[in-house]
């Protein structure tokens, strides 16, 4: 069966990743990419390299945003040059980025009045797993339109898990990146009562991975201190906005977050001290206080 062809809009840490997947499964590949340089290596390899996502979307069946945040989504979608106008009737447009419900259910709303299909489909790992093609996909939308994204969800992800409706994979991912986040800034209060209370910053380190708070993500964190290695896999920028999205998804559903807010504080003041482009990891060279 031949392959759909695809439109990756966005190409930072993750989208460049994904974008290089579906070309060594040799997908017909466009891709946008507001500062162009960023595309011009995958150009190398066989991609179309658009001048607008309209330009990308026009080319493909299947059109899969992967950018920053809320505005950035926007741009991409919306106006004269957004992928929207170039998107034909029918085709399946996917938002994988991690943004807002709200923006979501705009977003599927003007999809559907152009005539197109559309997932919500935001991802868990990083910039190894997008690299491999071991995402795992949390999906908001209907099955039949996850089962005619199959060849390129197959060939991304390790996992592909149905939410339900439109708007629900993007509520689970702002769930599991808060609960990320705090746990991040619980680690990095407690480097600072270990180094303000002179303990041996290496055997703590070795105990609490070791043990009981050793999650995925504080074990991540803390390799990443250990190798003092903030080089960005996860912006710290984003893992503030995550948390932010985060607390507006709750409030608007009368829930309150007092633990997501005061991390939300430290990855602020991380951001404040200059902090934004590292990795997120580099919330702990900010001291708790
Ligand atoms: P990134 O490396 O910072 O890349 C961001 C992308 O968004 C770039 O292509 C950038 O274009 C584009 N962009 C930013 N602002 C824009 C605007 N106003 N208009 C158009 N394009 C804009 O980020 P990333 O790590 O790939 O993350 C992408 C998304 O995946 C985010 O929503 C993030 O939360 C989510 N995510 C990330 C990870 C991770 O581990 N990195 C894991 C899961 C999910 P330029 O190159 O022109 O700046």
């Amino acid at each position: 069966m031949s392959k759909p062809s695809v439109a990756i809009l966005g190409l930072g840490i993750m989208g460049s990743g994904m974008a290089r997947r579906l070309l060594s499964a040799n997908f017909p590949l466009a891709v946008y990419n507001r500062n162009r340089e960023k595309s011009l290596p995958l150009a190398a390899d066989g991609a179309f390299v658009a001048d607008t996502p309209r330009e990308a979307a026009s080319r493909a069946q299947i059109i899969l945003s992967m950018v920053a945040d809320d505005t950035a989504s926007r741009s991409v979608w919306l106006g004269e040059t957004g992928a929207l106008a170039g998107a034909s009737p029918g085709s399946i447009l996917i938002e994988s980025s991690t943004l807002t419900v709200g923006w979501i259910q705009e977003l599927a709303a003007k999809a559907a009045e152009r005539g197109c299909r559309f997932l919500d489909a935001p991802v868990t790992g990083s910039k190894p797993q997008a690299a491999s093609g071991e995402l795992l996909f949390l999906v908001g939308g209907t099955a039949d339109v996850i089962d005619a994204t199959r060849p390129v969800f197959s060939v991304l992800s390790r996992d592909v898990i149905h939410m339900g409706p439109v708007g629900s994979g993007a509520l689970m991912k702002l769930v599991n990146n808060f609960m990320c986040g705090v746990q991040a800034a619980s680690f990095a209060e407690g480097l600072s009562l270990i180094d303000a209370a002179g303990l041996d910053r290496a055997k703590a380190i070795a105990i609490l991975t070791g043990g009981a708070p050793g999650s995925g993500i504080v074990k991540r964190v803390a390799e990443r201190v250990a190798a003092e290695d903030f080089t960005p896999v996860f912006a710290l920028r984003w893992m503030a906005k995550d948390l932010g999205y985060a607390l507006d998804g709750a409030s608007g559903r009368g829930v309150s977050l007092p633990i997501a807010s005061a991390a939300l504080a430290m990855f602020r003041r991380a951001i404040a001290e200059g902090l934004g482009d590292e990795d997120f990891s580099a919330v702990t060279k900010s001291p708790a206080g």
